[in-house]
């Protein structure tokens, strides 16, 4: 069906930076396929993507629910014969101090934002060898890098994302995969729209560039690590993030 044009899975696709890396990627040429789980959210992206002339298809799933997930990956391959790049996005955030944080806040966050990371890219490593070209990018965070009081559990799986990446990148590099991380600073989504406004002041306040990253400036990021033109790189964290970690 889409033979000759990549097919790219972005998730997290409904809002925010997904929604932003899907559109960016389908400008590109790409056939996006949006995932996540509000399905009204991703059909209106997909009428989005198509009156601009694009190609893009929903795929609601719960990326905690295993048998999905392996369903979504076997359905896309055989849908359209290959998959080119897989696009990390979905992440959750359930805050609290370590002295307070339940178990289940800090399994909740693991088994989103890395187990089930690293079950994706398990799932699309084989049809990307069989092409001999791939990329992989998984969104993380500066958290990841610095660690944040509030976040020991995003901090570890978004550290543990950037270890997981860099073997993959290893493992699969000599069969044309490049897997790379782009870690985001503070962007003006959802995400952080449920922080303290004042918090959210004073931590810009601080940043080199002084104000918050846009969605876009990370689907920017992301357009370029999925081109031809990121080919030789591969196991690199990109920050973009104002200048938080210079
Ligand atoms: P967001 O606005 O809260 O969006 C999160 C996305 O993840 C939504 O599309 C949501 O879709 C999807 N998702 C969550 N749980 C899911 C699940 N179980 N199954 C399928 N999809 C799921 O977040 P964002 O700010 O755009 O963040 C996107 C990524 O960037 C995350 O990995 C985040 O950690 C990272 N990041 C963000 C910031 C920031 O400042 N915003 C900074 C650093 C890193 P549904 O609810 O429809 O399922």
């Amino acid at each position: 069906m889409s033979e000759d044009r990549r097919v790219a899975i972005v998730t997290g696709a409904s809002r925010g930076i997904g929604r932003s890396i899907a559109k960016q990627l389908a400008t590109d040429g790409f056939l996006v396929v949006a995932v996540a789980r509000n399905a009204d959210a991703l059909n209106e992206l997909v009428s989005e993507v198509q009156s601009a002339g694009g190609h893009a298809e929903g795929r609601p799933c719960d990326l905690m629910d295993d048998a999905a997930v392996d369903g979504l990956i076997e359905g896309v391959v055989e849908g359209h014969g290959r998959l080119d790049v897989l696009v990390n996005n979905a992440g959750v955030t359930r805050d609290g101090l370590v002295l307070r944080m339940s178990d289940d806040d800090f399994d909740t966050v693991i088994a989103t934002n890395l187990r089930a990371v690293f079950r994706l890219c398990r799932a699309v490593a084989r049809p990307m060898m069989r092409q001999r070209w791939g990329r992989i990018i998984n969104i993380g965070s500066v958290v990841g890098m610095m660690g944040n009081p509030g976040q020991a559990n995003y901090a570890a799986a978004k550290a543990g994302l950037i270890g997981m990446t860099r073997s993959i990148g290893k493992e699969l590099g000599g069969k044309g995969i490049t897997a790379n991380v782009v870690a985001p600073g503070w962007i003006d989504t959802d995400m952080t729209a449920a922080l303290p406004e004042a918090m959210l002041k004073e931590a810009t306040a601080r940043l080199p560039l002084r104000r918050l990253g846009q969605s876009q400036d990370i689907a920017d990021g992301v357009s370029f690590l999925a081109s031809d033109r990121a080919s030789y790189i591969t196991g690199h964290v990109l920050t973009i993030d104002g200048g938080m970690l210079s």
